[in-house]
């Protein structure tokens, strides 16, 4: 009787250092999507989080996450936003240099204070 094929050593020696280091994400029952805020830092439902988009160089709102691209996630509160832009969070996010329109401040100011995690 034959006996079946030794695996090849190699096959798995040549992914090794590949795997990019990153953590095994966490699957949990009645997931939900969950983004990141950039101002604050904490994790929230996607819900409860305002999409940013660069369109062209310039941070835009986009409330229905309907714009192409790497979007960044904000809280909907005056200190997350403040926060946000004191520590030039959205180039970090998009990883590229953005500018913040007049526009997008003042659709920021319809914000309260503070985000209401509660
Ligand atoms: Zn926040």
């Amino acid at each position: 009787m034959r006996r079946s094929p030794t695996r090849t050593p190699t096959a798995s020696a040549r992914n090794w250092g590949r795997q990019p280091l990153r953590p095994t994400p966490i699957i949990r029952p009645n997931h939900e999507p969950e983004r990141r805020c950039i101002g604050c830092g904490a994790r929230s439902a996607r819900a409860r989080l305002i999409r940013f988009a660069n369109v062209k160089g310039l941070v835009v709102p986009d409330p229905r996450a309907t714009l192409p691209g790497r979007g960044a996630w904000l809280h909907a509160a005056r200190d997350c936003w403040e926060a946000a832009t004191a520590r030039r969070a959205f180039n970090r996010a998009f990883k590229a240099p953005v500018s913040i329109p007049q526009d997008t401040v003042d659709f920021t100011h319809t914000w309260p204070r503070s985000a209401s995690t509660s």
